[in-house]
């Protein structure tokens, strides 16, 4: 009877206290997390011949074209807010934007390499959510986690170091467009900013949103265009298989700041932009025609994380028969101009964009 009052009273206490102070990786520990993750993970297999375990990873790949490597690394408060970023849209977003990186250059990820900085404070549950997304993530594009390294710090940050192969072409590089060149976009700019501003509360849906649809289900989409990027794998790879694109980058900085990076790297060209031709999605559309945006700003957020690629105007068919077959939007939003600097065409007038693109309007916004 003693016993059972007694067990009762523990485990009440042990209860309480979890409920009250979840386990965190400080009671978890390094090896504890390690060792989980590894027993999560299928054996190493194909071009990884060893993963986690041992001092370092094992990967012999068939080279082809080259090996190409990324890393990114996140900073709690500088780079993404845990009061709207659950733990798995995180696992998923610091994959997420790597692969983006590979799918810029043409490759194929292969195998990824996770660090993290960890405050004692991050409890086990949150981490466990972290590593599933990441991991689910990895799987759909046949990425194998062969690494990385854990230790205790008083911010959270997150490394993520991605290698991928070069096999399905040549890798394409920011610094071969050409005078002539069209210019081209996938899928649609500023939703990702649309979604930040969303989820900060700094921008809201509001209540006559007429005959645009389900209104949630909008701020939903934009939202997910921020947590959730989709990165551009088989389109980059199929774009650099086909020889058909001289410049590529994914857009992180927003279109104008990343456009302005393609421009420098091939040699200090211009570029215009056909507004009209600029692929805002229904939603982004709702907000710039109820002037809640400037659509300069939507081409200025940055985090879209979709492909800005330049291709001859003779590739046209070619870049369209890509699009569906990838089922991915294509739009040749302008052109590549010796002169420098980046154009916007309205209306029949030629405005100049401002240097950063950001919320600096156009120099010329009156006229
Ligand atoms: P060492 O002290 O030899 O560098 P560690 O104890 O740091 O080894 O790591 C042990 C193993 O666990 C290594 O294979 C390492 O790559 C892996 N590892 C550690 N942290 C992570 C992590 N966050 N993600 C993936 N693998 C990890
Ligand atoms: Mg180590």
């Amino acid at each position: 009877m003693f016993g059972v009052t007694r067990f009762n009273l523990i485990f009440d206490i042990v209860a309480t206290n979890q409920l009250k102070n979840p386990l965190t990786i400080a009671d978890w520990g390094e090896f504890g997390f390690i060792e989980a993750l590894k027993q999560r993970l299928p054996k190493a297999s194909g071009d990884l011949k060893l993963g986690i375990g041992d001092d370092a990873a094992w990967w012999s790949p068939d080279v082809g074209n080259g090996i190409l490597t990324t890393t990114d690394m996140l900073v709690e408060g500088v780079h993404f807010d845990l009061s709207y970023t659950s733990a798995a849209d995180l696992g998923y977003k610091s994959l997420a934007v790597n692969l983006s990186d590979l799918a810029a250059m043409g490759a194929q990820p292969s195998t990824v390499y996770l660090s993290l900085a960890l405050p004692a404070r991050i409890e086990k549950a949150w981490l466990e959510n972290y590593v599933e997304a990441f991991l689910e993530l990895a799987q759909a594009y046949g990425v194998q986690l062969a690494g990385g390294d854990t230790v205790k710090a008083d911010q959270l940050v997150i490394s993520v170091t991605l290698c991928g192969l070069a096999d399905a072409g040549k890798p394409v590089l920011r610094s071969g467009a050409a005078v002539g060149d069209d210019l081209y976009f996938s899928g649609s700019p500023g939703d990702s900013y649309l979604g930040l501003q969303l989820l900060l509360g700094r921008l809201h849906v509001p209540e006559d949103f007429g005959d645009f649809g389900d209104l949630n289900q909008s701020a939903a989409f934009l939202q997910m265009r921020h947590l959730r990027p989709s990165p551009r794998i088989e389109l980059g790879a199929m774009l650099a298989a086909s020889g058909a694109v001289t410049a590529m980058l994914d857009v992180s900085d927003g279109v104008i700041a990343d456009l302005g990076h393609l421009l420098t790297a091939s040699g200090g060209l211009g570029a215009e932009i056909e507004a009209c031709r600029l692929p805002f999605s229904v939603a982004g559309r709702y907000f710039i025609d109820a002037d809640l945006v400037d659509y300069v700003t939507l081409l200025s957020g940055g985090e879209d994380y979709e492909l800005l690629f330049t291709a001859s105007p003779e590739q046209r068919l070619e870049i369209e028969t890509i699009a569906a077959e990838t089922a991915v939007d294509l739009t040749r939003i302008g052109r590549i101009t010796a002169p420098a600097g980046i154009f916007m065409l309205v209306d029949g007038s030629r405005k100049p964009v401002g240097e950063r693109g950001g919320y600096d309007h156009f120099q010329d916004q009156s006229s």
